[in-house]
């Protein structure tokens, strides 16, 4: 089978399509013929080195396609079947194994893209919106890169839970898409003082919360958003990663709070993956959530659709057909 792995970690040039042996299911295990992997900032941090791993490494954590084997002891799932997953490594191939107890059941209602495209970046706006900070009916809230993957689907959520939404996006482009989500106040942030723009229209009360997914970039503006006891949900990197900071700072801003969340600790149990993969599925079943599939490639071009999401060319999500 193809599979996309890293030899050494470095830029996109790194990537190579490889040759590898269909691997087997052991005890617990399903083998599942992927047919859409979701291209995530995760990945160039795997393949950057910013996260160690062993080499080689097979790149992706999240994907979706139809069961092909199942290994010794495994129960709930038959050959056949449409599963997605995320947080396991190994999706950018044709074929990957894959813990029978960590796969999702795709409704019949979505397709099995949709479920590749939805279910890292979905539930991640999820748990964010419903157990990081648990929006409230009025509250402002600060969403930055409005119209990148995750942004698109945590402004819906926060309209849903009936927040008044400011983004951030850097065109006019992206501003258009942040607003059809149902963002209230669009702010392009490579023309304006974002922090400055946030005070205005919030006639300087601040925010409870800001869901910062930019980092470096962001971080020491997104602070000074925040209302006394707001929370500063850091929850990326894609402009790079926060320098160390000294907590006494939290003090001084006025009793913040500042959180570091990841997605596996919020579906660490198997009630919480299906709860919330099944609220996303649901959604996007219903027409509540929309999913904005924005470019498709074949697996060989794995390192283009990285240049392009690392190029801030993108919005939606980005997919590769193996
Ligand atoms: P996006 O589609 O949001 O793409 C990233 C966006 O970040 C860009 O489109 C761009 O939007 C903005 N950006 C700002 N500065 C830069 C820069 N210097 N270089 C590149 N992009 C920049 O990606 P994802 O939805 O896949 O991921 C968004 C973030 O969420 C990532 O940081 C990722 O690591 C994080 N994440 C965290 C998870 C967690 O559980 N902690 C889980 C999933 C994702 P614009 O042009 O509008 O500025």
């Amino acid at each position: 089978m193809q599979a996309v792995q890293i030899f050494t970690t470095g830029s996109t040039d790194v990537l190579t399509l490889s040759e590898i042996p269909i691997p087997t299911p052991g005890p617990g295990q399903a083998l599942i013929r992927i047919e859409a992997c979701g291209v995530n900032f995760i990945d160039t941090y795997f393949r950057e080195g910013r996260y160690p791993t062993p080499l080689p490494y097979t790149l992706g954590q999240e994907a979706a396609g139809t069961v092909a084997a199942i290994g010794p002891g495994v129960k709930n799932l038959q050959a056949g079947d449409r599963v997605a997953w995320c947080g396991i490594p190994g999706t950018y191939a044709q074929f990957a194994l894959a813990p029978a107890d960590r796969l999702v059941p795709i409704p019949a209602s979505i397709t099995t893209q949709q479920a590749a495209a939805a279910i890292l970046q979905g539930m991640t706006a999820h748990y964010l919106a419903h157990s990081t900070y648990p929006i409230q009916r009025g509250d402002e809230v600060l969403i930055h890169a409005g119209a990148g993957g995750t942004g698109l689907l945590l402004t819906q959520i926060a309209k849903s839970l009936g927040a008044r939404v400011f983004t951030t996006v850097s065109t006019e482009e992206k501003a258009a898409l942040s607003r059809a989500a149902g963002a209230d106040e669009v702010i392009l942030y490579t023309q304006k003082n974002f922090a400055a723009e946030v005070r205005r229209l919030t006639h300087d009360r601040g925010l409870p919360v800001v869901y910062d997914s930019v980092g470096k970039s962001t971080f020491e503006a997104s602070l000074t958003c925040l209302r006394p006891r707001g929370v500063m949900v850091l929850f990326g990197g894609a402009s790079g990663p926060v320098p160390p900071f000294d907590l006494i700072r939290l003090s001084t801003m006025g009793s913040l709070y500042i959180t570091r969340p990841t997605l596996k600790d919020y579906i660490a149990t198997p009630t919480d993956l299906h709860a919330r993969a099944s609220d996303i599925f649901n959604n996007i079943a219903f027409g509540n959530l929309k999913l904005r599939i924005e470019h498709t490639y074949p697996l060989k071009d794995a390192a283009q659709a990285q240049r392009d999401l690392e190029s801030r060319q993108t919005t939606g999500k980005l997919l590769l057909l193996p």
